[in-house]
């Protein structure tokens, strides 16, 4: 655990989260300010930055976290399919460094992939 992680003091139950779903490797509960009906965050249990960090031993965690992303969304009310955002570091606008997967969805389409740049 990172002492100063705020996603680390969630996994510890130091700051309240809606929890949704926890096992032995990952920890998932809603964002607190959804960008779509559907908005969880699915994070690892240990202190993981993201992916510019992640080595083969992160390969557990990394799967688990795409494999229950199904169910979380079925069962959180997107079962027409869902999206999975990771953002990495800085080019990648990353504000909470804690590795976390964002699943969105709802009962409408998410939208386009990114906005184009100008
Ligand atoms: P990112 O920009 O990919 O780092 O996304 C960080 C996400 O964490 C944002 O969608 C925030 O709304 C979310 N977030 C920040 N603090 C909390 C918190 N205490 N509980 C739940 N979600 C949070
Ligand atoms: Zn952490």
């Amino acid at each position: 655990m990172s002492q100063s992680c705020i996603f680390c003091k969630i996994v510890a139950g130091e700051i309240p989260s809606k929890k949704i779903y926890e096992d032995e490797l990952v920890y998932a509960f809603h964002d607190i300010n959804p960008q779509r009906q559907v908005h969880i965050l699915v994070i690892p249990k240990h202190h993981l930055t993201s992916l510019q960090d992640a080595t083969t031993s992160d390969e557990p965690t990394l799967g688990r976290i795409l494999s229950v992303a199904n169910q979380l969304a079925t069962e959180a009310g997107s079962p027409g399919g869902f999206r999975v955002i990771i953002n990495n570091g800085d080019i990648g606008c990353q504000e909470v460094p804690h590795l976390h997967a964002h699943i969105v969805g709802g009962d409408q389409p998410v939208g386009p992939m990114l906005k184009r740049l100008d």
